[in-house]
């Protein structure tokens, strides 16, 4: 075979990335292109599709080039991308009828409390797994079909296109010829039926929205069409063989190929996904429930919760409190002091999340005394990211009805090793950094080459998958539930803040 990588399209919220893996799941090749942020309102947020293609394509050049390849050594590519964020363009021309809706956008609230008010959350949630809520695609949708004008009638007429941004970027690559979506970011637009595998009727007939507009739904590794020849930066003719969103990519990525196995990525926020087989199991624990992927004609279901702020709350000490230099400081200041000193710090500085959903809950520091110091204060903000953490994985364990074995982490706060190791310490199951911490992009590009063959089984990717290090809990069960019964008081104290 002369086709030895695989390049995957990494598409999130700041920035487009480009990643060219090996035969082994190494990463040979990176390229990343930032792009603008569009605010038209408080609380608006819109990208623009095309400067996504465009920084897509570019950052694609650069990782070929910093490979030393080109696309003839490409034998597949994968795609990872933002959830939920929403994009229209007409068929014919290709032009996108209005800026993408991106998931952070909070305008369909009030379409949202309208729908909840009017009785449809069971539903919704029987049906897709979700809540309803202005964060996924569907009621977005709705809003552009009822703001843009003349846009219902051509959609009717079946003229218009509906996608997330995989789509939108299958579409790009294949010259339009395939507008499809595979099961994970279907299963994010509130308009997918999780258990039949089909667009909902009763869903879009609820929010009015014509399936004329909506793509077919594939399984995550198999046939997304072919590139046509781009702009010299790739050439006709390679698979697009791999699509998943980002953080169900991530667990893939993370070999998680078994029931209760667990991955969180800590960035700026922290995303949990626990696989649970081949059950779309219902939360009684304010979890979400999702599809983590479709492989071989079979199905794979997962829990979700996220938290909204982890890294951010490092990077208020060091923007807001200007406390730290650097996020780095923060490991060498955590271990100065042997604990925080009865100091909590409950990052809730927009609500909180998985599992509480409070969104008047509001940030915290409690337990100061004369005696409390910066170094307390770092590493209880340290600490909280681990509670919050553990917060969400005893939900799973809850809804699961087991612990789950082992945390895999990734995202980029995992390189401070004092805070994996509390982490291990507060869940009392050990934690996992992998070798290679971009699971996102490994995890689109192993979809894609095992649907090309590079690969043959989840078998041989687990082998892949190479743990950097693991945290073993060391601290005795009486200082844990002491810790984290103290967490739990300060966060009852956080919570219903704002009236
Ligand atoms: P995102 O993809 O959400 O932008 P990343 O995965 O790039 O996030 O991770 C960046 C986050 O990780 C930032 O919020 C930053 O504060 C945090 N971070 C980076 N390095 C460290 C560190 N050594 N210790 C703690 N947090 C860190």
């Amino acid at each position: 075979m002369t086709r030895t990588h695989i390049l995957a399209l990494d598409q999130g919220t700041t920035s487009s990335r480009a990643l060219v893996f090996d035969s082994r799941g190494r990463i040979v090749g990176v390229g990343q292109h930032e792009f603008t942020q569009h605010y038209p309102q408080p609380g608006w947020v819109e990208h623009d599709a095309d400067e996504i293609w465009q920084t897509t394509l570019r950052a694609t050049q650069g990782a070929l080039a910093q490979a030393g390849l080109t696309s003839a050594d490409i034998a597949a590519i994968g795609i990872t991308n933002q959830r939920e964020t929403t994009v229209l363009w007409d068929r014919t021309t290709g032009e996108p009828v209005h800026r993408a809706i991106v998931w952070q956008c909070r305008r369909t609230a009030p379409l949202c409390d309208e729908l909840k008010a009017a009785g449809h959350e069971a539903l919704f949630r029987e049906r897709t797994g979700l809540v309803i809520d202005a964060y996924f695609s569907g009621t977005k949708v709705r809003w552009l079909l009822d703001h843009v004008p003349g846009l219902r009638a051509r959609a009717e007429a079946g003229r218009i296109a509906f996608g997330t941004i995989d789509t939108w970027l299958i579409w790009k690559l294949t010259g339009g010829r395939v507008h499809a979506t595979d099961y994970s970011n279907a299963s994010r637009t509130l308009l997918f039926n999780i258990h039949t595998l089909d667009w909902d009727d009763d869903i879009l007939r609820i929010l009015h929205i014509p399936r004329a507009l909506l793509p077919e739904a594939r399984p995550s590794s198999g046939d997304f069409g072919e590139t046509v020849e781009l702009n010299d930066v790739l050439s006709a003719g390679i698979p697009v063989a791999g699509v998943a969103g980002d953080q169900q990519a991530a667990l893939f990525g993370q070999a998680a190929f078994w029931p209760g196995m667990v991955k969180t990525t800590y960035g700026t926020g922290a995303f949990l996904l626990m696989n649970t087989g081949e059950q779309a199991v219902s939360s009684e624990h304010g979890l979400l429930a999702t599809i983590a992927w479709g492989l071989d004609s079979r199905v794979t279901y997962a829990l979700e919760g996220s938290v909204f702020i982890a890294g951010a709350v490092i990077q208020w000490l060091r923007d807001g409190l200007r406390i730290i230099d650097s996020a780095a400081d923060t490991e060498a200041l955590a271990r100065s002091v042997p604990d925080t000193g009865g100091v909590y710090l409950v990052p809730a500085f927009v609500g909180l999340g998985a599992p509480h959903w409070d969104m008047y809950a509001r940030g915290l520091l409690v337990g100061l005394t004369r005696g409390t110091e910066r170094p307390h204060i770092v590493r209880a903000a340290l600490e909280a990211i681990a509670y919050q953490v553990r917060d969400v994985v005893d939900a799973m364990s809850a809804d699961a009805g087991l612990p789950p074995g082992e945390l895999r982490a990734d995202g980029g706060a995992v390189r401070n090793d004092f805070l994996m190791q509390f982490q291990a310490d507060v869940l009392g199951i050990p934690v996992v950094r992998p070798v290679v911490t971009e699971t996102t992009g490994l995890g689109a590009a192993t979809l894609a080459g095992l649907a090309v063959g590079l690969w043959r089984s989840t078998d041989d990717l687990a082998k892949l998958w190479r743990a950097d290090r693991r945290f073993e809990p060391q601290m005795p069960p009486i200082d844990r539930n002491r810790l984290y019964a103290g967490w739990q008081r300060a966060l009852e104290r956080a919570k219903g803040w704002e009236a």
